[in-house]
């Protein structure tokens, strides 16, 4: 009889029947894809090129119910289970070697309430498809910067973007949400209906079921909004980020001015010379008025002399596609974040000098101003604790060549490790790399041990443990106990 090998939870490889899988696969809408399917490589792909891992099976799920058979199928069997949105997480977790992937990438369905000014968006939709939707009303609700990334993980893990700190975070404008749980029911969580459940999803990263739905505020956007870059020669970049620093500590909630210090992209408006030199380019985006817009950004003209600006009257849409060229899927990628919750002038100077240290062309280190409305909701409010980030460095290497693998990843752990004494001690899950399991506690703090409960009461067996991993109370006091 055929059998079909896998990995189960505990990694041990295991067989089941092929009547079984293929008793599972009459189930699945999207159908089920094996190694030997023509359409199984580009399914498995994830936007971090690094992550090449082949699942066993690919469910391609289309409705709640196909979700609720995939996962009694791994708990069935103790499968090794993987969820993918978007796929744009850098740990790739999507993707479970040897196991089941659930690729949610065909329920991207979104319907706006312009009235209510609510969306109800599908798991497997994208940033861009929901800001499109939303906008066509006027509307949006905060997303990040890349508008291939998925909803569905940049909401589970916090979500952060030019209208947070307007907004809030993602979540903090999250209504609803349905979950499948490890028991393989499907839940309407809310507010009123398994409070703890949706407490834990708003932060939670993945941990707590598969989300089969998210309904979300929305809020007048647009459609234009102030927005753009203004760029400085790298030889400033001691004055112009110390003004910088200062002039956001009292920036208005509308207005977000992110820094970047990396190699000038060869973009239209910038003079020839300046392509590829090291650079320090200030994105900004003023969510209101367009004029107040005008004024309350002049400043970021004055912090030194600039090479160039393109600032103007933007449609929001279009503005948040405006980083997708720097940010396509394929290239290989290492992340190494910090929170900061204020940026002393000896911070500054230490990614000053790791960014005069660029190992590549691609390679940046990027900080978002958060702060404003994110930064008052209580910390215990949702699981995403780390309300006191007022700035969240990324120290992104980005490469296409294997061979430097080693030495871009060591360029990003030393940018990290040296500005760590000046950061919070937090993290963001969603931009923890999968060798960083250790850093999971610490990025959710005071509110670690009502997550690990939780867990344990809607996912006792870690069924959902391909994340930034919440282990279940009673599976960490074993491990605890001598
Ligand atoms: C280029 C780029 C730019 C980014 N910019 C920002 C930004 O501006 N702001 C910001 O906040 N973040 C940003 N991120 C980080 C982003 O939020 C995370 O990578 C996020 O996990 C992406 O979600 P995804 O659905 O695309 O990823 P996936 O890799 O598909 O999913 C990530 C994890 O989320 C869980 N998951 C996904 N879908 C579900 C579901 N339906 N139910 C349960 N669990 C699920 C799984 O555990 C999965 O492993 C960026 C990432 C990239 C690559």
């Amino acid at each position: 009889m055929h059998s079909l090998p896998y990995l189960t939870l505990d990694k041990d490889v295991r067989q089941v029947r092929q009547a079984d899988v293929d008793a599972f696969a009459a189930q699945i809408h999207g159908g089920v894809l094996g190694a030997a399917d023509a359409a199984y490589d580009a399914a498995r792909k994830v936007w971090n090129a690094t992550v090449d891992r082949r699942p066993a099976l690919i469910a391609r799920c289309l409705t709640d119910r196909d979700v609720q058979a995939a996962v009694r199928f791994a708990g069935e069997h103790r499968m090794l289970l993987s969820v993918r949105g978007g796929g744009h997480h850098i740990a790739g977790n999507a993707v479970a070697e040897g196991g089941l992937m659930l690729d949610l990438s065909g329920m991207r369905t979104i319907g706006i309430d312009a009235g209510k000014r609510t969306a109800r968006v599908g798991p497997g939709a994208l940033l861009g498809d929901l800001d499109r939707a939303a906008q066509a009303h006027g509307l949006a609700t905060p997303l990040g910067i890349n508008s291939t990334t998925g909803v569905a993980g940049l909401t589970l893990g916090g979500g952060f973007g030019w209208l947070t700190r307007r907004h809030g975070l993602t979540i903090d404008n999250l209504l609803g949400a349905s979950v499948v749980t490890a028991d393989a029911a499907l839940r309407t969580v809310s507010a009123n209906s398994e409070p703890d459940l949706f407490w834990a999803l708003r932060g939670g990263g993945g941990n707590f079921g598969v989300v089969t739905s998210f309904e979300f505020q929305l809020h007048p956007v647009g459609p234009e909004v102030y927005a753009g870059l203004v760029v400085y020669p790298f030889a400033q970049a001691r004055q112009i980020l110390r003004a910088w620093r200062d002039f956001t500590a009292g920036a208005p909630d509308e207005l977000s001015v992110w820094a970047v210090l990396r190699k000038a992209p060869p973009l239209p408006f910038l003079p020839a010379s300046a392509h590829g030199a090291d650079v320090v380019i200030f994105p900004l985006l003023y969510c209101g008025d367009v004029e107040a817009g005008q004024r309350a950004a002049a400043p970021v003209l004055q912090f030194g002399d600039p090479i160039a600006t393109y600032l103007g009257p933007t449609p929001y849409a279009a503005f948040q596609t405006a980083f997708d060229p720097l940010l396509t899927p394929g290239g290989r990628n290492y992340w190494k974040s910090n929170n900061f919750s204020t940026l002393s002038d000896a911070a500054l100077d230490l990614m000053i000098g790791a960014a005069g240290r660029l190992p590549g062309p691609e390679c940046e280190i990027f900080v978002a101003q958060l702060g404003g409305a994110m930064s008052r909701v209580k910390p215990a409010a949702t699981a995403f604790v780390g309300r006191d980030a007022r700035y969240i460095m990324n120290v992104h290497g980005r490469w296409s060549d294997a061979r430097d693998d080693d030495r871009v990843r060591a360029w990003a752990r030393q940018a990290f490790q040296d500005a760590a004494p000046h950061a919070t001690g937090s993290g963001y899950v969603n931009f923890l790399t999968e060798d960083e399991a250790e850093r999971v506690a610490a990025s959710y703090g005071s509110n670690y041990p009502r997550l690990q409960d939780v867990k344990q009461r809607f996912d006792p067996g870690n069924l959902f443990r391909m994340n930034l991993n919440i282990v279940p109370a009673e599976a960490a006091q074993l491990q605890a106990s001598p």
